[in-house]
């Protein structure tokens, strides 16, 4: 068996990007391994002919479209489980995210499958996947191989990178699945952005970007407050997006976006090489971390060791003062 199979979330009319990734990087494999790249999606009346066929242009042979709510993870998995029952899938790929982490870890249980969590980059080896992934606080990394198949690989959010191979239509298959009893439970009550989903870091003069070091999503409050104080735009590092803290629109670095404001301010960012790569080309960058040796120190123009619990406060008020109230 060396289909790939993934799945594909959208809203309002369009695939996330971190599925478009997962649809990307499944065609590739798929490829490689010399099976069939198909993709499951679920939805209602919004999910058009057009619409499914258009994941070809990602590399998808085969789209399976199933008639089931949107945006819950049990129903997903059951259609996903039929197709696996019924089709030739040795692999399911998945992009990450929530709902792509509670709907692998649910077909995992289904089909009583292995999985691999957190996964960056996969690699096809001797007719088989290999995933791997970083462990130790990113530290080391592994190589993790299926023993049996089905194998169940989810990513990190957006690590697999889109790639329009320019492929034709993909074949739209109409799978009918009755869903289980547990899978009718909950419905979808309402579906939205998250707080400041539309921020435009991008385009800012002035970015106030926090890390880990906040300690809770609440600690954005002290970025907030400093940003407003200055006219600027609050950024987040990958670890507090993948943590829910802050909206991944938001999010500097490899994965996410490129900036170069005047002024860069980092606050409990450690300064890692995939978060550097994004945000080096800023005219002045200042950190504080109270970490002396934190290697953020080592390409900033101004450092401040200590706590930021203490120092944004006096910032923004320092900053208040300046402008006069
Ligand atoms: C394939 C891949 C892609 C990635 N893409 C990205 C990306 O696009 N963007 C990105 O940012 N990361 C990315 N990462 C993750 C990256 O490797 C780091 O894990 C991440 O940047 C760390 O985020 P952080 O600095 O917020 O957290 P941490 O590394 O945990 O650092 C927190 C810092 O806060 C300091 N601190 C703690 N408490 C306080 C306090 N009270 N006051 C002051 N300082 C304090 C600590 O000393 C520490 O230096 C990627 C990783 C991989 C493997």
């Amino acid at each position: 068996m060396s289909g790939i199979l993934t799945y594909a979330l959208h809203y309002e009319g369009a695939f996330n990007k971190n599925s478009l990734g997962a649809v990307s990087e499944g065609a590739k494999l798929a490829a490689e391994l010399g099976g069939e790249a198909a993709v499951v999606v679920v939805g209602g009346d919004d999910l058009t002919d057009e619409m499914c066929a258009g994941l070809g242009s990602y590399g998808a042979a085969k789209v399976y479209r199933a008639r089931a709510p949107e945006g819950l993870g049990a129903p997903v998995v059951d259609v996903m489980a039929k197709i696996f029952a019924d089709g030739d899938y040795g692999y399911a790929l998945f992009g990450g995210g929530l709902l792509g982490f509670e709907i692998g870890a649910g077909l995992t249980a289904r089909l009583h499958a292995g999985v691999t969590m957190e996964v960056t980059q996969v690699k096809a080896q001797d007719g088989k996947l290999v995933a791997v992934r970083p462990i130790l606080q990113d530290s080391a990394i592994v190589d993790v191989e299926y023993v049996s198949e089905p194998g169940i690989i989810i990513g990190r959010l957006n690590a697999f990178e889109i790639s329009q191979s320019g492929g034709g239509p993909a074949e739209v298959v109409d799978v009918d699945v009755t869903l289980e009893e547990h899978s009718t439970k909950a419905t979808m009550v309402q579906r939205g952005e998250q707080r400041g989903a539309d921020v435009n870091i991008e385009d800012a003069d002035l970015l106030v970007a926090g890390g880990r070091g906040l300690g809770k999503a609440e600690g954005f409050e002290l970025c907030e407050e400093l940003a407003t104080a200055l006219g600027g735009t609050v950024a987040a590092t990958r670890a507090v997006v993948d943590a829910g803290w802050y909206p991944y629109a938001a999010q500097i670095g490899q994965t996410g976006k490129t900036v170069a404001p005047k002024l860069y301010l980092a606050a409990g960012i450690s300064g890692a090489i995939q978060h550097k790569v994004g945000m080096q080309a800023s005219e002045n960058i200042v950190a504080i971390n109270k970490d002396p040796n934190a290697p953020i120190f080592e390409f900033s123009d101004l450092g401040i060791v200590g706590d930021l619990n203490k120092i944004l406060p006096k910032l923004t008020e320092a900053v208040k003062a300046k402008k006069g109230g």
